[in-house]
Order: structure tokens, then C-alpha cells, then sequence
């Protein structure tokens, strides 16, 4: 069981330091920084696929980021006052990973925002790490992006290449329940959905919860935007170079079990999957 927490809300402040600072992430989190990990690979691929679908965009850097306070307080000494913002993990291949940044480095400002010294939030809380990531996808999605960090003790300077993207965030919600959902600005899904199903039902998911996000179903969600975004969803699936039959895989073999509310019945989203995959064969 880990201590971090997924809410919402946040302040900021600013200065920087060149101290050498103890990981935030540690081994206790091994299990969650893989499923954030997995996560922001998937999502950034199909992410980046979609964006000549979308209209907001983002700077897809690869950047996979945790903050002190999604400890509890009595948790967070140990990691130095400091630059509460590390890198948990960078996606390989992208703009991150290919700067040379790394896993636990400690993040000093990006681009001209300053992370050292953020206010934290009182009681356990993502709300710094939520702050932080929006001022990223607000950025312009291909210039470059200037990253300071502290590693070990040493200030590393780095330029992020980024490649746009679908502007979305994502996040894994730690828990055993399955879920997989979006507010129209934050994509989630569940620690037991990514650990149970596994990378093809984490692309499912995730495409389906972005094809709302292009198709600007904003909360509403009724048969018909459903209907939508299951049939766009293959579409930005193939764009990400995933067989579109996955989605058809997930629904034959989970759908019994997950139900379909909101939805139409299974058998009824199924079929239309079923149809609209032969179209796409059709048009090809
Ligand atoms: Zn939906």
C-alpha cells in the first residue's frame, strides 16, 4: 500500500538550490511507477498520434512526474525541503528521455518557471504535481522546452525537443476498483485496470476516453457520444499503430464482467465495433 494520493488543487512559489537531495519515489513504489510509466508510454503514443485530430495540443515530452506532497507530512522529510518536484520516470524515446533526463532527477524550473521551494499542500495531495503539469501542456507543442535539474547534488541543464500531442493529461488512480474515465481535461485510470488487463486494454481505454476528449463530449455522455467515441477511438487506435481489434478482444472477453452502463448493452457495442472495423478495412 503506498502513501501517495491523487486529489486536486494548488499554489506555487519559487527559488533555487544546488543540494543533493534524496529520491522522492522510492523502492515502495516500484509497483506504481511502473503502472505510471506504462500509462504515459501508451498514452503518449496515442496521444501523439491524434494530434492532427485535435485542436488543443500540447508538447508531448515524456516527462513522468511526482511531488513530495503526495506524501503525508510525517512521510516527507526525508526528501529534503526542497525542489519538491522529481522525475519519476521519462518515456523512452521522447523528448525527456532523449535530453539525457532521468529517473530521480529533482526538477529546478522548466522553462522560465521556477519548481524549487512550491508551498505544499498541507495534507497529502497531487495538487503540486497537477500544478506543475498543467503549466506543461500549455506550453507551445513543438518549440523547445529548457529543463533545470538536481542531480546529485549537481545543477544539469537540458532542451526538450517536444513532438505535439492531444492536449490531455493522465493519471493512475491507486486503487482495486476498476476505473477508467476523463473529466474532458484529465484521463484516468485505475491501478487495478492497468495491472488486471494489461497494455491492449490500457490503449482501448485510453483512446476511447480521448476520442470524447477530440470530439469535445466535454461531461456529457449519453448512447450517442458513447456510440462516437467508440467508433473514433479505433480510428486514433490504427493512427497509433494498434490492430483495432483489440478494442473488439477487450469488449468479447471483459464485457460480461464490466458491464456497460451508460453504454448500449455490450453485445449492441460490440456489434458496432464490429461494423465499424469493417469499414475501416473497406476504406484501406
Ligand atoms: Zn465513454
Amino acid at each position: 500500500m503506498s502513501h501517495r494520493n491523487s486529489a486536486v488543487r494548488a499554489l506555487l512559489g519559487s527559488l533555487l538550490v544546488t543540494v543533493a537531495l534524496p529520491a522522492i519515489a522510492d523502492s515502495n513504489d516500484d509497483r506504481l511507477r511502473r503502472d505510471d510509466l506504462q500509462l504515459a508510454e501508451i498514452a503518449s503514443r496515442i496521444a501523439i498520434a491524434s494530434a492532427p485530430r485535435c485542436q488543443n495540443l500540447m508538447p508531448a515530452t515524456g516527462l513522468v512526474i511526482i511531488a513530495i506532497d503526495q506524501y503525508p507530512p510525517e512521510l516527507r522529510k526525508k526528501f529534503g525541503l526542497v525542489t519538491p518536484v522529481e522525475i519519476e520516470a521519462v518515456v523512452p524515446g521522447l523528448a525527456a528521455d532523449r535530453a539525457g533526463l532521468r529517473a530521480g532527477d529533482r526538477l529546478l524550473a522548466i522553462g522560465d518557471k521556477v519548481l524549487a521551494f512550491l508551498p505544499l499542500a498541507p495534507a497529502a495531495s497531487s495538487a503540486t504535481r497537477d500544478r506543475v503539469e498543467r503549466q506543461i501542456i500549455v506550453l507551445p507543442p513543438r518549440a523547445p522546452i529548457t529543463v533545470q535539474v538536481n542531480r546529485a547534488g549537481r545543477t544539469v541543464s537540458a532542451v526538450l525537443e517536444p513532438v505535439a500531442a492531444c492536449r490531455t493529461r493522465f493519471e493512475v488512480v491507486e486503487t482495486d476498483k476498476l476505473i477508467a474515465r476523463s473529466d474532458g481535461e484529465t484521463i484516468q485510470l485505475s491501478s487495478a485496470y492497468i495491472e488486471s488487463f494489461g497494455e491492449d486494454a490500457v490503449a482501448v481505454a485510453f483512446a476511447h476516453e480521448l476520442a470524447h476528449l477530440v470530439l469535445q463530449h466535454g461531461l456529457k455522455a449519453n448512447k450517442q457520444t458513447e456510440r462516437e467515441a467508440d467508433r473514433l477511438s479505433l480510428h486514433l487506435l490504427a493512427l497509433a499503430g494498434y490492430d483495432p481489434q483489440i478494442a473488439l478482444r477487450f469488449w468479447r472477453e471483459h464485457g460480461a464482467s464490466l458491464g456497460s452502463r451508460g453504454h448500449d448493452s455490450v453485445k449492441k457495442r460490440i456489434s458496432l465495433l464490429e461494423a465499424e472495423i469493417a469499414a475501416m478495412g473497406a476504406v484501406r
